[in-house]
């Protein structure tokens, strides 16, 4: 529930950092899984990565930026969400000039980036759109038009929703669509219940949504059950995450995240669908010729996680059709720049640091090496391990992987899974950085786009940061300019 200015009461937080009890308390916490005594064991796990040049033409990038804004003077509490989409095109072949001596020229940065901002608002709490009773249809509908409209390349090809809707396999709607009613939930769960004991298949069960039923301009449906109109984002759960009391206010970065991962599907799309008009190969060489980094790893989390499966599942088949073409699989990988295994990177090589003669520090720092964090390394080292399940299994469709650069300067990137993780080759391989074929380009791209001033920061991502940043007004290009610069 939003509280009148606070985030800005640091006195009262002081106060209880002063409090004797807290301190007390405090002092009895333990960060667990220090690496310290570890650090030589954790050394021999480093594997030398040979940087391998390619032709990447461009990056694209995408961060996202939002805030809260009371309505007005005399109702502070009632509150709207806005969020700011980036998303960043940087051209390397003419990059050469951008960054000299670690400081970006300006002029010679606008012209070798191409940034297109998307945003949205959304009524949070104590506020409803025209149209709509209440808080949690004024968001489903307000997003629902966001993914209508909003598209990466031109006027003709898919939107958001678009992808959604090509991303849904029949199973996956048949498995997991619910209407948003508590009392329905229940008679879909019942309905797949018995059509499970009676080995029916899902698509058969007339009970259940089809994804036909959702092949309309809106993308809607009716439930079966109490006849309300669906819309196919339902099927992100998002509606969850809102309180008709409390407010809406954690539905943002949940939002964020999955459309942040959603908008390079969309990309990758928008490009094949303009086969017809430029060539399947050609379409499909410009897709081998971009890199496209997120901010983050690749993982949806909390309501709308089911979605990381379907995305992972339509990357997989782009890639097969790039080896069909004999072209390399996409590159794709996101940038982790903070948490648990940022933090036991940062500690690590203190460790090492510390252990260290003095003058050999230089040394001993791993440089172009990566270290694959797979379960057994995570669970030892950097968390104890939750549940009975791997790491991410509902919720990741990336390994995490420390790459340490030339320097010795370490990225916590996360590699798409090069197999299904259905496939019974799935543990054998997500584990094994020979199955990850572009870790060789993915350190060469690295390499290239450091810049020094930021700390560990790569420039689309450092744009993207720029242009999302809804405090910024940022001068961006027009759709229709970004999408030409994609195919020329
Ligand atoms: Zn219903």
């Amino acid at each position: 529930m939003p509280f009148v200015h606070e985030t800005s009461n640091k006195l009262a937080h002081n106060r209880i950092l002063a409090n004797p009890k807290i301190k007390e308390s405090l002092s009895k916490y333990k960060v667990k899984c220090d690496p310290g005594e570890f650090t030589e064991k954790i050394q021999e796990k480093f594997i030398d990565i040979t940087p391998l040049r390619y032709s990447c033409s461009s990056v694209f990038s995408i961060d996202s930026g939002f805030d809260f804004v009371p309505v007005n003077e005399r109702f502070p509490s009632a509150e709207v969400g806005f969020m700011q989409f980036s998303l960043n095109l940087v051209k390397l072949a003419e990059r050469s000039k951008v960054v000299v001596n670690g400081i970006v020229n300006p002029i010679e940065y606008n012209k070798i980036t191409n940034a297109h901002t998307h945003s949205l608002d959304l009524p949070i709490f104590n506020t409803s759109i025209d149209g709509h009773s209440n808080l949690t249809d004024s968001i489903r509908f307000k997003i629902n038009d966001y993914f209508k409209s909003s598209r990466t390349y031109n006027n003709e090809s898919p939107s958001l929703l678009d992808t959604l809707y090509l991303l849904l396999s029949e199973d996956d709607i048949a498995r997991n669509f619910n209407c948003i009613e508590d009392p329905c939930k229940k008679q879909f769960a019942a309905v797949r219940e018995k059509s499970k004991n009676n080995t029916m298949e899902w698509k058969e069960s007339k009970k259940l949504l089809k994804k036909e039923d959702f092949n309309n301009a809106n993308k809607t449906a009716k439930c079966p059950f109490c006849k309300r109109e669906l819309l196919l984002i339902d099927y992100l759960r998002l509606h969850e995450t809102i309180d008709e009391e409390f407010g809406a206010r954690g539905i943002l970065s949940r939002l964020a995240r999955v459309v942040e991962q959603l908008y390079p599907i969309n990309l990758i799309m928008s490009i094949l669908s303009q086969k017809n008009r430029l060539g399947k190969d050609h379409c499909l060489k410009t897709l081998s010729q971009i890199a496209f980094i997120l901010d983050g790893p690749l993982a949806i989390f909390g309501e709308p996680a089911k979605v990381s499966r379907s995305i992972h599942r339509y990357l997989l088949s782009v890639n097969e059709m790039l080896m069909d073409y004999s072209l390399e699989p996409l590159v794709f990988f996101g940038l982790t720049k903070s948490g648990l295994v940022v933090d036991h990177v940062n500690l690590l090589l203190e460790h090492i640091k510390k252990k260290s003669l003095v003058g050999s520090y230089e040394k001993r720092l791993p440089k172009s090496k990566i270290l694959l964090i797979d379960d057994e390394y995570r669970f030892k080292y950097i968390q104890p391990k939750m549940g009975s399940g791997s790491f991410g299994a509902e919720t990741y469709y990336g390994q995490d992987i420390v790459y340490f650069d030339p320097n010795g300067k370490p990225y916590v990137i996360n590699v798409m899974y090069p197999v299904d993780k259905s496939s019974k080759y799935f543990r054998k391989m997500f584990f094994s950085h020979v199955s990850y074929k572009n870790l060789g380009k993915i350190a060469a791209l690295i390499n290239e786009l450091e810049v020094d001033i930021y700390e560990n920061a790569l420039l689309p991502i450092v744009l993207a940061h720029k242009y999302a940043s809804i405090s910024l007004k940022p001068g961006v290009s027009s759709l229709e300019d970004f999408a030409k610069s994609i195919i020329s």
